[in-house]
């Protein structure tokens, strides 16, 4: 489900052209449409309500990491979302955007005690621990400031997702979490340390997830779990699930219907009276977003046809880090015959390579086209290589939209650096 239409032949995003935002900001940006991503929150969070008996109400914690930008985040603050964060840059945006403490949940194999010690002033709800070394770390921070840090302790379920070997994490040779038969050894050893209040479990198997059966074969374990330390006296009130629900990308491959996510979980779960916490990141954001580029040239060499964008592997990571694909839409259709050309970008790799073999039909330089569920993990893995500056990221709503991330001047950009006095 998304808010990308045509209107006279023109893509738009919700009520305005792409044409109109590219005339205003250049190219390439990314667009996001408040109206996905409010549906989406929406459809996931409602899903839940009322689950969890006497222990709370569940939390739906925004994985921050996905996609976040302050405007975005307050969006979705104001729905109600809680943020799933992993570091301590993303405390301090989902805090800017108005996310109390006790709605943010901190996960992450490597925290720093600076980054501990600032979460613990928040006030935060949770922070789910990925290790005994870390979890001493935290009992250490948090009795020096005379606090008690709520923690669920991340299992490793030893589930295979299912999903591309490199958003893979829940199988035992993964690097998250604490190996299953270790966890009632962690957990005996939290209970003994000062500053801790272990009160919950919690899993998450991996991204992109396609099936419900690893959904629901973790969720098993992470119950069975939370009834077995119960049985050895532990206080368990929380059980988070994690996010990792998948998104149709244009592959041919259906994802499971939230609902039907949200059913499997209930099934395993009612049982247990604990507060459930979810992290959904790509449900959320992915279909919310586009990043429009400009088509520069094309050239024909060999026998391959080359499509050269002015957006790079730096704008736009997935296709070079994991393989991953967009599809690819022109923002105004042509009539001509179509080829197939490869889609690249200007920067300086093979490996800037967005597709191969995609039939556009008679591109010229000068046109707009739009790779489609740019809105997850987009924007916020770009970098500035070939001090590229960071593109900008614009936010529609209805027929109203603003720049929530401006592109930054090569001014801007050298002004970090310092040349030492000694190079003379
Ligand atoms: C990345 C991540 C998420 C979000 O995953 P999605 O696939 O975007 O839903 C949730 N929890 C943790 C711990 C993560 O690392």
């Amino acid at each position: 489900m998304d808010h990308f239409t045509r209107k006279d032949g023109v893509l738009c995003a919700e009520g305005v052209a792409l044409t109109e935002i590219a005339e205003a900001v250049g190219t390439p940006f990314y667009v996001y449409a408040a109206a996905t991503l409010r549906r989406h929150y929406r459809v996931f969070a409602e899903g839940f309500a009322g689950l969890g008996g006497s222990a709370g109400a569940p939390l739906t914690a925004f994985s921050v990491k996905a996609l976040s930008n302050v405007a975005v985040l307050t969006l979705l603050a104001k729905e109600g979302a809680g943020a799933d964060i992993v570091s301590g840059g993303e405390l301090a945006r989902a805090l800017a955007a108005g996310i109390l403490g006790e709605r943010i949940v901190f996960s992450g194999v490597g925290k720093t005690r600076e980054e501990m010690a600032a979460a613990l002033d928040a006030e935060i709800h949770q922070f789910n621990v990925e290790s005994e070394a870390e979890l001493r770390a935290l009992s250490e921070v948090a009795a020096a400031r005379g606090v008690e840090a709520p923690v669920a302790l991340r299992v490793n379920p030893d589930v295979d997702a299912g999903t591309h070997d490199r958003i893979s994490t829940g199988r035992k040779d993964d690097k998250f979490g604490i190996p299953w038969d270790r966890a009632e050894e962690v957990f005996a050893l939290a209970r003994d340390l000062p500053g801790i209040a272990a009160l919950g479990v919690d899993v998450h198997i991996g991204s992109q997830i396609t099936s419900l059966t690893p959904f629901e074969a973790a969720a098993r374990r992470a119950a069975e779990m939370v009834t077995r330390l119960r049985a050895l006296g532990h206080r368990i009130e929380r059980l988070d699930l994690g996010g990792g629900l998948g998104i149709p990308y244009g592959d041919g491959v259906t994802p499971p219907e939230p609902a039907a996510y949200v059913e499997t979980i209930r099934r395993v779960t009612d049982p247990l009276d604990v507060q459930l916490i979810f992290e959904p990141g790509r449900m959320i954001a992915g279909n919310a977003g586009l990043m429009v580029s400009r088509l520069l040239y094309t050239k024909h060499q060999s026998a391959r046809s080359f499509a050269i964008f002015d957006a790079g592997m730096n704008d736009l990571m997935r296709p070079a880090l994991y393989g991953a694909r967009h599809t690819l839409l022109p923002v105004t259709e042509r009539e001509g015959e179509a080829a197939p050309y490869d889609i690249v970008g200007p920067v300086c790799e093979s490996t800037d390579l967005f597709d191969k073999d995609v039939s556009l039909a008679d591109p010229r330089p000068g046109d707009l086209y739009a790779f489609k569920t740019a809105g997850a993990y987009g924007a916020v893995q770009a970098s500035q290589y070939n001090t590229r500056p960071l593109i900008p990221e614009v936010l529609v709503d209805g027929e109203r939209w603003a720049v929530i991330r401006r592109r930054p001047s090569y001014e801007e950009i050298l002004a970090l650096e310092d040349v030492p006095d000694w190079i003379g």
